[in-house]
């Protein structure tokens, strides 16, 4: 079938139980491409230095993203896979923000000053673990080394726990104008059993004052899969949320990997719902958000049809990086703090993961990288494929073709051999004009990704990863 793959339709999502059955398994979230695991220490700073340099003797420089790691949060969640360091000393901060002080300048100096930052990102750990004085003097120290565009996103991971309305006004006086809101379950069984107590009031009070403080996109996070979680109680935190009316929600998988995330070994076994009742949470979550005229964006995203995430994504503009999708598609990103993910040019790299090993690199006055990778041109080729699947859910044969001087049905024979099974199942329809992932293939776009991913396909080491659905 020749689906022209402009005409596609993208935010549409069909839910079909036989097919998440039988393609859930293992697979990269692909908010980079080469994952992250295929970084090497053989890249580190010297290699970020030139990286930098070649930037900056590239001409007119490409716009910039800066993501700054705030790794702090005062209690743990059991659920928890991100890189943070729980304690109640409020005084740690203080010190950390010293040093990715001196991190944002030693970086800022390495780049061309009149470049425009066109998205900040602060994400965490709970980045609202700063007092409100050290919240100004890191938004005062970002905006000192960096020239910010007038309409520049400025968004905020926040722990509503954590946060009152006079934060709320602090966040958006230094600039803030997107707030990402942590919710995951309002049960209060579901909370206990993960170690996050959070009230409806204090969560829905924060969104109020995000609004009344003239905050442009608020984005609400919840999670399926967890502990003592029913699809009742699922029903009724929906119901809540979408109340709420947030412009964008994320539906995240809950992965339980005990062995790569201590606090998970917190989490009894027998507490998880059966895969069967996690199926019908996620299936009843699909259906009251596209009933509620939410657009499916990928992996784990919705918004609101006038979100500018789907109006990028229906004028093909929609981007992937370290932070999910975002509508720019061509910064480059300054990463500051434990654990960052920068991307520069064709480079990644990333900042040593423990306190104390990133302060003894900043103290001897190098640059905290401690892994990275330098593109090859079929990387970049296979990261527009794999981009176009998770952000459009269309290949264009020619663009692709065009773009990077191949005959797509030559270079990728064997790949479009692969296909063939998923096509057979309905996943995609493959034309000779492009591949076209359908409604009901959408939720399971990684496993179509994963078939241009050379390095999985050549070591197919799999075990690592988090679970498709
Ligand atoms: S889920 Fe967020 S708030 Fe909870 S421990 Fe992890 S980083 Fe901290």
């Amino acid at each position: 079938m020749d689906t022209p793959v402009h005409d596609i339709h993208p935010g549409l999502l069909s839910f079909d139980a036989d097919l998440v059955r039988k393609y859930d398994g293992l697979g990269p979230r692909y908010t980079s491409y080469p994952t992250a695991d295929r970084f090497t220490d053989a890249f580190g700073p010297a290699e970020l230095l030139q990286a930098l340099r070649e930037r900056r003797a590239g001409g007119p420089s490409q716009p910039l993203s800066l993501y700054v790691h705030l790794p702090f949060c005062d209690t743990v969640c059991f659920y928890c896979a991100c890189n943070k360091v729980v304690t109640r000393d409020r005084s740690r901060s203080a010190r950390y923000l010293d040093y990715v002080g001196r991190e944002i300048r030693t970086l800022a100096s390495q780049v061309d000053a009149s470049s425009p930052v066109r998205q900040l990102h602060w994400g965490g750990g709970t980045p609202t673990f700063l007092s409100p004085a050290e919240l100004s003097l890191l938004a005062r120290m970002l905006r000192d080394h960096f020239a910010f565009a007038g309409d520049a996103e400025c968004s905020i991971e926040i722990d509503p726990r954590k946060v009152d309305r006079d934060t709320v006004a602090l966040l958006a006086a230094i600039g803030f104008n997107r707030m990402s809101v942590g919710v995951q379950d309002f049960d209060p069984d579901v909370q206990k059993a993960v170690n996050r107590i959070q009230g409806e009031a204090e969560t829905l009070a924060v969104l109020e004052a995000a609004r009344a403080q003239g905050f442009r996109s608020l984005n609400v996070d919840l999670i399926y899969g967890l502990p003592r979680q029913t699809i009742a109680g699922f029903g009724a935190t929906l119901d809540k949320v979408i109340a709420a009316a947030p412009e964008r929600i994320a539906l995240y998988s809950y992965a339980h990997v005990p062995h790569l995330f201590k606090p998970q070994r917190r989490i009894a076994l027998a507490e998880l719902p059966a895969p069967g009742t996690k199926l019908a949470i996620l299936e009843l979550a699909i259906d009251r958000l596209t009933a509620a005229g939410y657009a499916y964006i990928g992996m784990d995203h919705f918004a609101r049809p006038d979100d500018e995430l789907a109006l990028a994504q229906r004028k093909g503009h929609l981007h992937r990086n370290f932070q999910g999708y975002s509508t720019h598609a061509d910064c480059d990103l300054l990463a500051f703090g434990i654990s960052a993910i920068g991307k520069i040019g064709p480079t990644y790299s990333q900042n040593l993961r423990k306190l104390d090993e990133y302060y003894a690199r900043i103290d001897a006055d190098r640059l905290p990288a401690f892994r990275g990778y330098r593109l090859s041109a079929d990387d970049m080729l296979r990261r527009d494929v794999i981009q176009a699947l998770m952000c459009s859910f269309a290949v264009d044969f020619a663009a692709i073709g065009e773009a990077h001087g191949i005959a797509f049905d030559r270079y990728f024979a064997k790949e479009l051999d692969a296909l063939r099974p998923l096509a057979e199942d309905g996943l995609v329809d493959v034309s000779s004009l492009g591949i076209a992932v359908t409604p009901r293939g959408r939720l399971l776009v990684r496993t179509v990704a994963m078939v241009f991913d050379r390095y999985l396909r050549e070591t197919r080491e799999q075990a690592r990863y988090s679970r498709v659905i």
